[in-house]
């Protein structure tokens, strides 16, 4: 058990396209550092690559939230994910550990079908909508390498390039 730093903004390992797990001999305690860290910083998701693992795997717990309902309420464990089907799209404000204080408007597939492992490495194909979808797709953005920023607007970039520069210069010291 370990809450570990979680890498802001400006940080290659941010940047990177995470490999699938092949390796499963330590996904216990990676989880338990991902959940660990999560709770720590009050975060409702969290992707492997933002405590410097480029592993495909993230953590994601909204059963806090009141949108959750029975089927979301507990901590959840996505292993070498990808989105296989989208329905719709649906625009909200996101923010992100790696970004704090700044929050962005994205456009997100309303529902999305989702297949991957689950912590017992058992596999799944399975449709998720709201909020869970949501999250699925940013931490899987984080998996690919994306960050919200890349969906900032002009008018976005205005409000917070001064802290992105601060962030960015931190990370390049
Ligand atoms: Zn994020």
């Amino acid at each position: 058990m370990a809450v570990k730093k979680v890498v802001t903004y400006g940080h290659p390992v941010l940047r990177k396209v995470s490999s699938d797990i092949t390796d499963f001999s330590n996904i216990d305690s990676l989880i338990q550092d991902l959940f660990d860290t999560m709770y720590e910083f009050d975060g409702i998701g969290l992707a492997s690559n933002q405590i410097g693992i480029d592993k495909r795997i993230f953590v994601v717990d909204i059963s806090h939230m009141e949108e959750s309902d029975e089927e979301s309420n507990k901590p959840l464990v996505f292993i070498n994910g990808r989105v296989d089907n989208t329905v719709g799209s649906d625009v909200d404000s996101e923010g992100c550990l790696s970004l704090p204080e700044i929050r962005i408007n994205v456009e997100r597939y309303e529902s999305i079908r989702y297949k991957y492992l689950d912590r017992d490495l058992n596999k799944h194909s399975t449709n998720f909508s709201g909020l869970l979808a949501r999250i699925i797709q940013h931490e899987n953005d984080h998996l690919d390498g994306k960050l919200i920023t890349d969906y900032a607007t002009p008018a976005d970039l205005l409000k917070h390039g001064k802290a992105l520069e601060l962030m960015r210069a931190e990370n390049t010291k």
